[in-house]
């Protein structure tokens, strides 16, 4: 499981603004490469008549990674200051949100890496409003190339006023505006010599003051329902905690009915325990003969999440085939599924050039963003992303085909 201390981020802006190479420059700065990676990326580097390149080395940990090889596929690690950093890889923004949406990898903070000769493009301000929609908070912005710029003052403070003023439109405000050079290793893991009018943070110091999200097992319990088993006669409820902590003898309650019991038992790989804490799948008894179901979700008495059959949220579509207000859908948060519709949609904008495409619209497209009000058909039990992410996600489903992604903002 994953240690308490680590801390995930995401590295995001535009193509070719130095994504991998500020990935490369904190492992080798880091001591993170194997040697025999460093000295294989040294080899390429060489044949191709060039200084070390450490985009080769990104490229190289891909191929890896669709070889297979290595066991966890999207997340690359790194260590300083004996607190462990995990570096999402983003492929592209439709694969990023999906990810953050369906749970896949769960960024904690982002660095925004702005090219200080090119400074902002399209891709920048699309991936800007991702980081926004998804509620993430935490957004260290690095002014790269500085070296292609002279180590400029002037041209770092104009970037910088440009990122900000953009960030603020939506809502994003961030304490770090550090200007590098990932080729050089300037302001990266070292102080840089060539820009003495900087005294702000190195990227790796401003790490260090990244807060980690509470961990979920130090959140309220919630326990969604997959399946029930009947053992030995006895029915046997199972599922992922994905929040807390649950012990037997402890006071549940079943949402969305409401019944009260006490849990008489905890089975995990056929053994009997005290307690489960999240991220663990379990099987549990109860006390009374309750009829619990596939999609129902257990909480803990007097810490239920809200039960409501309608929120706002920010919904993600990406289908080819669109979604008119009103239609049918299915929703699918945790285990529940229930049928429900968009009723209204405040805002819509386009995801690549952020412009608002719609006020009060009466249809999604693909590719589109939108501010919009959800009605289920029943209750559902559901928690604000921000607060808890595993009961704050959904996908909408049509004819089995994930059409969209969206996250609770309120309710
Ligand atoms: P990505 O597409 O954002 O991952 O960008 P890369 O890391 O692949 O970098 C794109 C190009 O910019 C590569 O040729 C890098 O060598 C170059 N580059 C990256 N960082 C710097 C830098 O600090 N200074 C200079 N001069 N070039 C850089």
């Amino acid at each position: 499981m994953q240690k308490r201390d680590d801390l995930k981020f995401v590295i995001v802006g535009h193509v070719d603004h130095g994504k991998s190479t500020l990935i490369g420059r904190l492992f080798f700065d880091t001591n993170s490469l194997p040697p025999d990676k460093m000295a294989e990326v040294e080899a390429m580097s060489k044949e191709l008549g060039r200084r070390v390149e450490f985009a080769f080395l990104m490229d190289h940990l891909q191929e890896e990674r669709e070889q297979g090889i290595t066991i966890d596929t999207t997340q690359i690690f790194f260590e300083s200051n004996n607190k462990e950093y995990v570096i999402i890889d983003a492929p592209g923004h439709v694969a990023f949100v999906k990810n953050m949406i369906t749970g896949a990898s769960q960024a904690e903070a982002a660095v925004l890496i702005v090219d200080a000769d090119e400074g902002m493009q399209e891709q920048t301000r699309r991936h800007s409003y991702i980081l926004a929609m998804l509620g993430l908070k935490q957004v260290i912005v690095v002014i790269n190339k500085m070296d292609l710029v002279d180590y400029n003052e002037e041209r770092f403070k104009n970037v910088k006023d440009e990122v900000a003023n953009f960030l603020s439109t939506i809502s994003i405000e961030s304490e770090f505006y550090i200007p590098i050079s990932a080729m050089h290793g300037d302001n990266v893991a070292k102080r840089s010599e060539r820009m003495s009018w900087y005294s702000g943070s190195t990227v790796l110091e401003s790490f260090d003051s990244l807060e980690n999200r509470l961990s979920p097992e130090d959140k309220e319990l919630i326990f969604p329902i997959q399946d029930v088993y009947k053992v030995n006669g006895k029915r046997m409820e199972v599922g992922r905690v994905e929040s807390g902590t649950l012990r037997t003898d402890q006071k549940i309650v079943v949402l969305p009915r409401g019944e009260k019991t006490t849990v008489s038992s905890i089975e995990r790989f056929m053994e009997e325990r005290l307690e489960a804490t999240a991220g663990e799948s379990i099987g549990i008894t109860t006390k009374d003969p309750l009829f619990i179901d596939r999609g129902n979700v257990i909480c803990e008495v007097g810490k239920e999440p809200t039960l409501t059959d309608d929120f706002k949220a920010n919904v993600f579509w990406l289908s080819k085939k669109g979604y008119k207000v009103g239609e049918k859908i299915l929703l699918k948060l945790a285990t529940q599924e229930v049928l429900c519709k968009v009723e209204s949609i405040s805002r819509k904008f386009n995801s690549s050039t952020l412009e608002v495409i719609g006020e009060d619209a009466d249809s999604i497209d693909n590719l589109e963003v939108g501010e919009l009000v959800v009605k289920t058909k029943h209750p559902i039990a559901i928690k604000n992303f921000n607060d808890v992410p595993e009961l704050g996600r959904f996908v909408l489903v049509r004819d089995d085909n994930v059409c969209a992604g969206g996250i609770i903002t309120s309710n």
